[in-house]
């Protein structure tokens, strides 16, 4: 089955661009000019930087919503926070069966895996790891990076009232970040959320960080390279590296 042993690996690397300035910060998630840092995340040479966590938390959500409305056939979503496709309950349901039936761990793994959702298949749940690994994408070697500072407002929650003019910092439009995510053993019906992760990062429209509905956060893949490494090539892929591979048109994936 697919729990162990090498099937399939595909590396999608490339230039991240900002179509718009960028501002991630450490509270992102809430973006409260009183309570949050407005300062954008750094690495430790004082370099802005797109968590690789960031970029997969904010695709799983994009894809997320688009496979809940069901418009792909066979592919579906659950809501992870409010709607688990395998809930706590399930679990215990799922290994008092496996139990009874005198079945081993490995029944239990597939039978646990075949109740999730496409999403949770491919980015992982409370019982499986992720296929999808995105890598922390540093700033470009040989390119510069500038930070503006914005004017923001704060609304008093008491009184709708503008008030609290703030600034925050962003990654200026322009600036470029290298991306690698690697994507393991993943099976042919999921696929096309592979696809539809790289079409999403290269048609520019995909957001990611705070006061995006203000505009900002707009990224763009761009120089996409896609290899799929297979039993046939594992071998040169180890010894000679991603290089010595040939790239395969993200429409074949
Ligand atoms: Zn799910």
């Amino acid at each position: 089955m697919l729990f162990n042993k090498f099937q399939n690996k595909y590396i999608i690397k490339g230039t991240l661009y900002a179509l718009t300035p960028l501002h991630i910060g450490s509270g992102q998630e809430n973006f409260d000019p009183v309570l949050a840092d407005n300062t954008v995340i750094r690495d430790h040479k004082g370099i802005p930087y797109i968590p690789g966590s960031s970029l997969k938390g904010t695709i799983r959500s994009y894809i997320e919503r688009i496979l809940y409305s069901g418009v792909y056939k066979g592919l579906n979503s659950c809501l992870i926070v409010n709607e688990p496709c395998v809930s706590d309950d399930d679990i215990k349901k799922i290994k008092k069966e496996i139990k009874d039936k005198n079945l081993n761990d490995k029944k239990e793994a597939e039978e646990i895996y075949s109740k999730l959702c496409s999403v949770c298949k491919l980015f992982g749940s409370n019982y499986f790891a992720s296929k999808i690994h995105i890598r922390d994408a540093n700033l470009k070697s040989g390119e510069k990076v500038y930070i503006d500072m914005r004017d923001g407002v704060a609304i008093d929650r008491d009184t709708g009232t503008e008030n609290n003019k703030y600034d925050f910092e962003c990654v200026s439009s322009g600036s470029k970040f290298d991306f690698y995510m690697t994507v393991d053993n993943i099976e042919d019906e999921l696929l096309e959320i592979l696809k539809l992760i790289i079409s999403i990062l290269k048609n520019g429209d995909f957001r990611i960080g705070g006061k995006t509905s203000a505009g900002l956060g707009s990224i763009q893949l761009q120089e996409v390279k896609i290899y799929k490494i297979t039993m046939d090539n594992l071998k040169t892929y180890l010894e000679k590296g991603l290089e010595a591979l040939e790239e395969m048109e993200w429409e074949n994936v």
